[in-house]
């Protein structure tokens, strides 16, 4: 069975800046398909849960702590030979192709989070919740 690196709060952890989850029952499906390897990069990198929400303007999100969140993240993947990842769309760390502008007024713009940035780099093919069917 292919490993499969998942938003762990896409599975039903706690996990998010506001201490909720967001429970999604398409990536929930995709247990028993694949082995799953939940993984939270804000977690990962060492932010507190809950934690102040931020959004990603520029590089003005990549604290220290978000960077260091998206290497641990890189490395799970890595070590656990996934080659795909479903992440939580539009996440400063998570988001795939449409992030929130910086703003915080809920305006999209085109980019990705600073994990899944760093994961396209390295060849790793990441999808969002709502597409994983291109899986
Ligand atoms: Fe979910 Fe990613 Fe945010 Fe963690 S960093 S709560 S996995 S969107």
């Amino acid at each position: 069975m292919d490993k499969l690196l998942v938003s762990a709060c896409l599975l039903g952890t706690p996990c998010r800046y506001d201490g909720k989850s967001k429970a999604d029952a398409r990536v929930q499906a995709l247990v028993g398909k694949y082995e799953i390897v939940p993984v939270c990069p804000e977690q990962l990198g060492g932010l507190p849960t809950p934690r102040v929400p931020s959004e990603r303007r520029g590089e003005r999100v990549v604290t220290e702590a978000y960077r260091r969140g998206a290497e641990a993240a890189l490395a799970l993947c890595q070590q656990n030979g996934c080659e795909a990842a479903v992440l939580k769309e539009k996440s400063p760390s998570c988001g795939c192709g449409q992030i929130y502008d910086g703003t915080f007024s809920r305006r999209l713009i085109a980019g990705d989070g600073v994990t899944v940035e760093l994961f396209k780099a390295h060849g790793i093919v990441v999808c969002g919740e709502s597409d994983v069917e291109k899986l």
